[in-house]
């Protein structure tokens, strides 16, 4: 398979009632500052370089962002921050990300979400979670061969990555590696050595409160961003 055909059985998967419904009533209903547009009311596919040396493991689209615009994190508060952060250590051509077509360009960099449908509250059930793991499986499957870093926003993207090495049968270090903004854990591949990195989700319960700050964001994308290779 290939990304764009991985991408394609993404986009129709139906396999979690629960954010069927929650994923297509949110296109209905809309909020009203977004009235006028289509949403997509999709899963939404990975965003990104084909063959990427930065992975980016999210959590879920948000109801009114990437369920909206249907690009992994375009179109909401997390977004421009985890955007304006990837432009600040130059692994995007732009600091902003306001809808699929406007000319946003990773450089070397694939953003994915863990569970790929937006989920109520934006918290996924543990069998949400299961369900839509085989989905990372396949693509880490696909983009391994180029990968150097993976950078992990929050706990849930930490365990989906250490289970989808896992399920690559790569090297993952015991006991498992525990998730902390910054944290490291080195993991070996048949493609060499690959830098698993923790950092707290640029989500507004974190950004709003200062838990996590634009340094600290710029700090943990700038140590994926230095580890490319030219
Ligand atoms: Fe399919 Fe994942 Fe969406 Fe569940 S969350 S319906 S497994 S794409």
């Amino acid at each position: 398979a290939s990304l764009p055909e991985l991408d394609a059985r993404i986009s129709v998967c139906r396999a979690c009632p629960r954010l069927v419904r929650w994923r297509e009533d949110v296109a209905v209903g809309k909020r009203a500052a977004y009235a006028a547009q289509p949403y997509w009311g999709r899963p939404i596919a990975g965003f990104g370089a084909d063959a990427p040396q930065v992975l980016v493991v999210g959590l879920a689209p948000a109801a009114h962002g990437a369920n909206r615009t249907g690009r992994v994190f375009t179109g909401d508060r997390s977004g421009d921050w985890l955007f304006a952060s990837l432009h600040r250590v130059g692994l995007a051509n732009q600091p902003t990300s306001v809808d699929a077509d406007d000319d946003l360009v990773l450089v070397g960099t694939r953003i994915v979400a863990t569970v790929r449908c937006a989920p109520p509250q934006n918290k996924p059930t543990t069998d949400e979670r299961t369900r839509c793991a085989p989905w990372l499986d396949r693509e880490l499957a696909l983009v391994a061969p180029s990968l150097r870093t993976v950078v992990a926003l929050g706990s849930i993207g930490w365990d989906a990555a250490l289970g989808a090495f896992r399920g690559a049968g790569w090297g993952v270090p015991r006991p498992k590696p525990r998730f902390g903004h910054g944290a490291e854990a080195m993991i070996t591949t048949p493609h060499g050595e690959l830098l698993l990195l923790g950092c707290y989700h640029p989500s507004q319960q974190n950004t709003f409160t200062g838990r996590l700050t634009e340094p600290m964001l710029d700090d943990v994308l700038g140590r994926a961003a230095a580890r490319m290779s030219p």
